[in-house]
């Protein structure tokens, strides 16, 4: 068609009128991609400042990705918003309750409620806060000085009481920080983690009562460029794509997005241990994938994970449930192998699969095997229950971590560094509300994995083969592509038939623990 007649057939052509209710949901959307945009630009500021700005960088980007937040704040408690949904109130009882607009209508209104409560100002007080503790802590860690984190871990942990002050009436101060998306309460969480503590404990002692897997064959000197390779050619296998994803290298790392289309993972490489940058990259292509298979058809703020708890069983999923399976080693080891022959070739298959299923009990979370891994989260989320209900001081923290880690654990860090400072939460923003979302994840990744089983029993032979479309289809169709329409009770729900339980986690860890320390 040229120009001259597109011109005709547009002005031949009368626009269809749009119905009241279609006028304000267009100018609602509008509002929400403007407010998207905005926290867009901020995340690429974000994801910038823990990748590739140098140093000197850190006081603008501080200021920069603040002032950005404090926009975005502004708009998302801008009235309009709320007398948009009013006026389309109507509307949304007109429309059947799994409806995309009804889905937003609902999501909006709970996010508007809760958004309205917090000052603009605040939300950049944090922000900076965030960016000031977390640059210092890039520092203050390698240092094992956790004075200097003192005054900002007090700060942060002023701003979660500060916020949860905005919201009167919980039954914990912790309530809040953990938000209405995730599902559970300080209460019920408590709940869940004694139900899996009691089952937890007497696995981790029995499993390391047996001889202790050698996990040599790792400790090699690995280079990196092929360890990046082999990751990124796996997340590739596993249906991530580089048309809309990249890999780049932090201190911690993470996921983070900024389109639809333009979903980014991190790694770190120690070639003094092969597992670190391997799993750690199937970990955030797990997180990837649940964002890069949201359906295109939802617009903000339903085009994300529905909450850290889902989205976390999509990490570990990928990174435990798959990864560090026999199945799947059954097909990659000789690849691996091919990667690294001088390192690798003389080691069989079942020395690595053991090797990188070592059960021990350790100082660091984010190393730690799936076994004892929930040990140090139940840890975290107490300590930080004991801050925020003011029974522990900041500065009696590191000592007070020492001694669970030593009642829980049996071990001790020599130093802060690998203790209170070893990672970067706590140092980059709030204090409280996030860590029980890693063993809610943990506990789903399970019983995700068994519904897919169960709908697909092919899956794992597809694993052995190297195949991974039937998985990636059934986690699409049944969780990624709903993004926020859905909670997490409805969406567990939905995907697996049953309410959140710990059965098919426990049953799996039994299972594959018990074959593999002959206990
Ligand atoms: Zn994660």
């Amino acid at each position: 068609m040229t120009t001259a007649t597109k011109i005709r057939a547009a002005a031949t052509s009368p626009k269809p009128r749009k119905t009241p209710a279609e006028t304000h949901l267009q100018a609602l959307k509008e509002r929400l991609q403007e407010i998207s945009d905005i926290a867009s630009a901020a995340a690429v500021l974000s994801w910038d400042q823990s990748t590739y700005m140098p140093a000197g960088g850190a006081v603008a980007r501080g200021r920069q990705m603040a002032r950005l937040s404090e926009i975005a704040h502004k708009k998302r408690i801008d009235a309009a918003i709320g007398r948009l949904l009013d006026k389309l109130e109507p509307h949304a009882a007109t429309l059947p309750p799994d409806h995309d607009d009804a889905c937003l209508l609902r999501v909006l209104r709970r996010d508007y409620e809760r958004s309205i409560r917090v000052p603009a100002e605040f939300v950049a007080r944090s922000s900076a806060a965030a960016s000031a503790s977390y640059n210092a802590w890039t520092v203050a860690r390698p240092a094992n000085d956790f004075a200097s984190m003192r005054p900002h871990l007090e700060q942060a942990l002023g701003l979660s009481r500060e916020y949860a002050g905005f919201f009167p009436g919980a039954a914990h101060i912790m309530d809040p920080l953990i938000g209405p998306d995730e599902g559970v309460t300080v209460a019920e969480t408590r709940a869940l983690f004694g139900k899996l503590r009691a089952e937890l404990v007497p696995l981790a002692a029995k499993i390391t009562a047996a001889p202790i897997a050698d996990d040599g064959c790792l400790r090699k000197n690995y280079p990196e460029a092929p360890q990046l390779a082999f990751a990124i050619k796996i997340a590739q296998d596993f249906g991530y794509d580089l048309n809309r994803g990249r890999l780049d290298k932090t201190a911690h790392p993470f996921m983070t997005g900024f389109a639809r289309d333009d979903i980014r993972i991190t790694t770190r490489v120690r070639e003094d241990d092969l597992s670190d940058a391997l799993f750690s990259t199937w970990h955030e292509t797990g997180h990837a994938l649940y964002e890069l298979g949201v359906s295109h058809d939802l617009s903000p703020p339903l085009d994300g994970g529905t909450s850290a708890g889902v989205h976390e069983s999509q990490s570990r999923l990928w990174e435990n449930l798959v990864a560090r399976s026999r199945d799947f080693w059954v097909h990659s080891y000789p690849q691996l192998q091919a990667a690294f022959p001088k390192q690798l070739k003389e080691i069989s298959l079942d020395t690595f699969y053991r090797a990188i299923n070592k059960v021990e009990r350790t100082l660091i979370r984010t190393d730690a095997d799936e076994v004892t891994y929930n040990l140090h989260v139940m840890i975290r989320f107490d300590l930080e229950c004991e801050l925020l209900e003011g029974k522990l001081s900041v500065e009696d923290l590191p000592e007070a971590w020492h001694a669970r880690y030593q009642s829980d654990l049996g071990v001790r860090a020599l130093d802060d560094r690998d203790g209170v400072l070893q990672d970067v939460h706590w140092f980059a923003g709030g204090l409280g509300g996030s860590f029980q979302g890693y063993t809610i994840g943990n506990i789903l990744s399970a019983q995700f994995f068994e519904a897919a089983l169960k709908a697909k029993p092919g899956i794992k032979k597809d694993i052995a083969k190297g195949e991974f479309q039937a998985l990636h289809g059934w986690l699409k169709t049944n969780i990624y592509q709903h993004g926020r329409k859905f909670g997490v009770d409805a969406l567990v729900a939905r995907a697996t038939g049953k309410p959140l339980s710990i059965e098919p986690y426990m049953s799996y860890l039994t299972t594959k623990y018990k074959a593999l320390y002959a206990i």
